[in-house]
């Protein structure tokens, strides 16, 4: 089976710009490190909920639905895993569409599931309609999607799980940079889970959270499924923060998407084509260039982005967003780059 491959964690970090994993350039929400903080204690010794109830609750009353429709997984990969272990059969199989996040090979792979891949169209947007050729028994999309950034709105969602009959998983773990979220679809299909990560909105990607929305059958599978206690005390604790913490959140995103229209803004003005993005990332290409060409250089220059070899993917590069100054920074070692091509 093929590993997944996650992006570069050089050891010497502090010297790069890293936007390889399209993590959150800005740190967690003071209210989360105080809970978090708070939490460092003697309480450790307990076990934590292993129903996560404060969470489900918090994040259910948030979005209309009930903590029955809700469950925490250990980052939303988790959920992915619980996923392929136990909502399709070994006989079934699987489509999503390429490219997108390899993860769900691996895990396809691991399962000894078979399963297709359909290519993007040339909007790099998923064709739904190819989804329902063959009678797949699980479709996973990200919306989102990863590494392309581009988003497929809820109307053709809705769409596509009225004719449908297999277990659709929407991977939205990018939706909150610009909205659009298909959760409301969980309240009339039963067939559709929706999942979302605390690892890049809310900036916590080495908390480990994620949640899995769906009809409360289903995550009374994924209850039966998961570890006892699959997620840590301290992460639960940092995760309500983070949800009750609204102000935080829309100020952490409204610079984040601030900081990716300027990147679009200077890069298109100096010749970069960028796929319209949803995303924290941005996929780019530069006539003058090479996509492994730039990387190779970024990173020599100690910027590192995203570069996937294959086809489709390899045209591009995928630069998560950063900091102004990392924009900034990026900026300018972009154009000395194409300077000397
Ligand atoms: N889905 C997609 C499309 C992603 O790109 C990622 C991040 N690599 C994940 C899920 C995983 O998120 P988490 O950190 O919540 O496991």
């Amino acid at each position: 089976m093929d590993e997944y491959i996650p992006g570069e964690q050089p050891a010497d970090l502090d010297e790069y710009i890293k936007l390889n994993t399209n993590e959150n350039p800005f740190p967690p929400f003071e209210s989360v490190m105080k809970a978090i903080s708070q939490n460092l204690n003697g309480s450790l010794k307990r076990y934590p909920d292993s129903k996560a109830v404060n969470v489900r609750e918090i994040f259910a009353e948030q979005n209309g639905l009930k903590p029955g429709n809700v469950f925490v997984g250990n980052g939303s990969d988790e959920i992915f895993t619980l996923i392929f272990r136990g909502f399709i059969e070994s006989s079934g199989t699987a489509a999503f569409p390429y490219p997108s996040y390899s993860l769900y090979d691996t895990l396809a792979q691991s399962n000894g599931i078979k399963y297709d891949k359909i290519n993007l169209g040339t909007d790099l947007k998923p064709d739904l309609d190819k989804f329902l050729v063959k009678g797949y028994d699980m479709v996973i999309i990200a919306n989102p999607n990863n590494p392309t950034g581009t988003f497929i709105e809820k109307t053709k969602i809705k769409e596509f799980i009225k004719t449908y009959k297999g277990l659709l998983v929407v991977d939205e773990a990018y939706i909150d940079f610009y909205g659009g979220s298909s959760i409301d679809l969980v309240k009339e299909f039963d067939n559709v889970i929706i999942t979302r990560s605390f690892s890049k909105s809310y900036s916590l990607a080495g908390l480990r959270v994620g949640l899995a929305v769906a009809n409360a059958d289903i995550i009374k599978g994924l209850f039966k499924l998961k570890d006892s206690y699959n997620v840590d005390s301290l992460a639960l604790a940092g995760a309500a923060a983070a949800l009750a913490d609204t102000k935080n959140f829309n100020y952490n995103l409204g610079m984040l998407r601030s900081n990716k229209e300027y990147l679009e803004e200077r890069l298109s003005g100096i010749g970069f084509e960028i796929v319209p993005s949803r995303a924290n990332f941005i996929f780019t290409r530069h006539p003058e260039i090479s996509p492994s060409d730039l990387y190779l250089k970024m990173k020599e220059r100690k910027i590192l982005v995203r570069y996937f070899s294959g086809p489709i993917q390899s045209d591009y590069v995928r630069i998560s967003i950063g900091t102004m100054m990392e924009i900034k920074k990026t900026i300018s070692v972009i154009e000395s780059i194409l300077e000397e091509v």
